[in-house]
Order: structure tokens, then C-alpha cells, then sequence
């Protein structure tokens, strides 16, 4: 394993390392590889870190141009989880920085980094993820008109909930978590849904359609055949879109909700619905990131489709001594960070015992093969 242009950082340690003195390699100085370090030092474990650029922080750490193969937040990022829930479990975020942190310290979207430059245009953003959804938001705050391209819709979240208080602190307690295994997924849906529409009536918002009037809009239910915000799938199907802003950007008409692109001609684009629109100046490609690891041999990690087969998303099951672990390859419902230091320290004190035997090899497939059949939705 050589990493490219690999920056060698040493973890100096007061610990003394385990009777072994056993060293883990650790590539990406991102917010896993930084819990990764932290899990091995408590461990007694000699961490090597590896970080192909010359800085912490990975992603979050915000750079005014883009930088090749490496993901990065915008100038205006604003993290969609509560600082506490993202927070690692002994480095809490300081208490003077807001709620939902924004970062001009460390921030993304590969190559759009502010709106500087960008104003007065007609923009075309394609895709309605939260890298879309926050670049469409805040070029509508600056440019002629920003038309919002999506396939299929999406359910949007706030990030301010009841009460003012942060969505992902309501709803990842244990309890609900407990509850939504009750109640079975399937209705746990429902309830969502049925939620999200109370603030937001996804099928009101309809592409290409502009609103006459606030009340034939709200009696029409969405049923005019003409295809709208909510998605087909159920909101917990795949990972949330956090944006307070959208729908008030929608309805003041700054940005308008179009289908799938069907083909571009020369300044314009045309959509799957058969709408038009000329005078494109700008096109900002929201689509989505594939993910891999092109510095391990395939014959012991190889993504498919942006699928990787993971026991418990960390433990490769066919290594015949477990050395090496993959943190942070998780879309959890809330914050990444804590995930990753938990998945840290299992992954340390795997690499104490080192071995799996193949009656563990059955175990680690078998869970496996249970966890991908439950993903058929
Ligand atoms: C726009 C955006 C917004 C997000 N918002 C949130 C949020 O609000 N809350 C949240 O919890 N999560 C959020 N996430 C998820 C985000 O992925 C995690 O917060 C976190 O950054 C993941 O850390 P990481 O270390 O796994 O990856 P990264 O932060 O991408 O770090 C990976 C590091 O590995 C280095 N590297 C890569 N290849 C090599 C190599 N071959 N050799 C050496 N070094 C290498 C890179 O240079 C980089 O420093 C967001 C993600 C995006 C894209």
C-alpha cells in the first residue's frame, strides 16, 4: 500500500506501545482517520498516518481551489447535524461556535467554492442531494433565475425542528431508534412522511408549474398530473436532504423545481417533461460522488457500483488476519464523526486479537448476506 505523493505523519505517543509494539497504518487524515489515531494511542497501538495532502482535516478542511481527487466542503457549508451529535466523545465542539456549524475554516462542492463571480447568470444545478440543494439555494440568492433538475424529487428535512431545536437531536434518541424497530420500518415511514408533509406538502411543489395563486395552489392537492417535489420512495429509503431554505427559495419563484435533463443544445437544456430553457449560462453538476480504493490490491477490497461488502461496514470477512479496517464508509442517519470513533475502537481491539477463524468467517457472511437481503427494498 503506497499512498500517492503520501505526506508521512508520525502520531507522537506518551503511551507505550502494546508488548508487541504493534504499528497500524492509517490513510486519510480526515475526520476517521483522526478518530482512527486517537482509538489506536488508547489502545497502546502505534498509529502511522498517511495524508496525501499537507493538512488535517480532509474534507472539512476548506481550500479556496479545488484540489484533484480530494472531496471538499463550500466556502458556506453548514453542517447538517447539531455540533454536540457530531461531535467525538471526549473533544466537544467549543461551546462559543453556533449550533450548526459554518465553516469558513473548513468547508465543499468539487469545483464550486463561492458565488463570487457567478451573479446574474441563469443556472442549471443537476441534482437534488444536499451539495445540489445548497448550491441552488444560495446561486438564487444572487443570480437571474436557478432551475433545480431532479429525477425523481426528494423528502426535505429542516435542520430546525420543533421547538427550535435540532432535528437529528429529536430524532436520533434511542428511544425512536428503539421505536422505529417496533413499529416495523415500513411504518416508521409512514410516519415520517406523514411529518414531513405537515410542514411541507412535497406533492404542493410541482415542477415547471408557477403559482397563480396561494389558494387554487393549496386546493389543488398536486393532483394535476404534472409531477411534483415528493419522491416515490419513503423517506427513510435513502439519506436525507437537509435544507431550511428550499422552500422558501421555491416558493418565492428564485428556484424552479424541473425533471430529469433529456439533452442540452448549444446555450439551453431540454427536460424529460418536454419543458425548455434557453439562455443557460451556467451548469453545476450535483450528481453525487463514487467512492474506492484505488491504492488496495482489488483482489482484497474491490467497490462495486459504490457497494463494498463490510462486516459490520468496517471488517473485510475473507482476511485471514484482521489488519485492516475501513472507517467512515457509512451514510448513518446523523453525524459521521461518532460513528467513525466507535467503528475505531472495535476495529483496535480487533487488530489485538488479530485472528478469525473460519468458524468466525461463516459468522461474519452469514450476518452479511442477512443485512444485505434486508437492504432489498
Ligand atoms: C458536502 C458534504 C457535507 C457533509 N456534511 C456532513 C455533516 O454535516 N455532518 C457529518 O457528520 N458528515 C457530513 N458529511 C460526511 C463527511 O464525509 C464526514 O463528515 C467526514 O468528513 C468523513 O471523514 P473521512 O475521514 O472518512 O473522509 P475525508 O474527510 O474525505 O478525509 C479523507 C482523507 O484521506 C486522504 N486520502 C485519500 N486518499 C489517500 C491516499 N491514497 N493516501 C493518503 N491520504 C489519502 C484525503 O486527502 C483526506 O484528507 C458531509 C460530506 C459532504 C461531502
Amino acid at each position: 500500500m503506497a499512498p500517492n505523493q503520501a505526506t508521512t505523519t508520525r502520531a507522537a505517543t506518551t503511551e507505550p506501545p502494546d508488548e508487541s509494539g504493534r504499528r497500524v497504518a492509517i490513510i486519510g487524515a480526515g475526520a476517521s482517520g483522526l478518530a482512527a489515531i486517537k482509538c489506536c494511542l488508547d489502545e497502546g497501538l502505534v498509529p502511522v498516518c498517511f495524508e496525501r495532502t499537507s493538512e488535517f482535516g480532509g474534507l472539512w478542511r476548506y481550500t479556496d481551489d479545488p484540489v484533484e481527487g480530494q472531496g471538499s466542503v463550500m466556502k458556506s457549508t453548514v453542517i447538517n447535524v447539531s455540533k454536540e451529535m457530531m461531535s467525538y466523545s471526549d473533544f466537544p465542539a467549543p461551546e462559543n461556535l453556533p449550533i450548526f456549524m459554518h465553516n469558513t475554516q473548513v468547508l465543499h462542492s468539487h469545483e464550486y467554492r463561492t458565488p463570487k463571480g457567478l451573479e446574474d447568470q441563469r443556472v442549471l444545478v443537476i441534482g437534488i442531494g444536499n451539495s445540489g440543494g445548497d448550491v441552488a439555494v444560495e446561486l438564487s440568492r444572487c443570480s437571474k433565475q436557478v432551475f433545480l433538475s431532479t429525477r425523481q424529487g426528494t423528502w426535505i428535512f429542516n435542520r430546525v425542528s420543533e421547538m427550535g431545536l435540532p432535528l437529528d437531536m429529536l430524532l436520533t434518541t434511542r428511544f425512536l431508534m428503539y421505536l422505529k424497530d417496533q413499529v416495523s420500518f415500513y411504518l416508521a415511514n409512514k410516519l415520517v412522511k406523514w411529518w414531513l408533509n405537515m410542514r411541507m406538502d412535497h406533492k404542493l411543489y410541482r415542477y415547471s408549474v408557477m403559482l397563480m395563486s396561494a389558494r387554487s395552489w393549496r386546493y389543488s392537492n398536486g393532483d394535476s398530473g404534472v409531477e411534483n417535489l415528493q419522491p416515490q420512495y419513503d423517506p427513510l429509503h435513502q439519506h436525507i436532504m437537509v435544507n431550511d431554505d428550499m422552500p422558501n427559495r421555491i416558493i418565492c419563484g428564485a428556484v424552479k423545481i424541473k425533471s430529469d435533463v433529456k439533452q442540452f443544445s448549444a446555450t439551453g437544456v431540454e427536460f424529460q417533461d418536454g419543458t425548455k430553457e434557453d439562455n443557460i449560462d451556467l451548469v453545476v453538476v450535483a450528481t453525487g460522488y463514487s467512492f474506492g480504493f484505488p491504492f488496495i490490491d482489488k483482489e482484497v477490497i474491490d467497490v462495486k457500483e459504490n457497494q463494498v461488502n463490510l462486516y459490520k461496514n468496517v471488517f473485510l470477512p475473507d482476511l485471514e488476519r484482521q489488519t485492516m479496517a475501513i472507517i467512515g464508509c457509512v451514510q448513518p442517519y446523523g453525524a459521521v464523526c461518532p460513528v467513525a470513533e466507535l467503528q475505531c475502537r472495535a476495529a483496535v481491539r480487533v487488530f489485538k486479537v488479530g485472528y478469525i477463524n473460519s468458524e468466525g468467517k461463516v459468522k461474519f457472511w452469514a450476518e452479511l448476506n442477512e443485512n444485505l437481503a434486508r437492504c432489498q427494498f
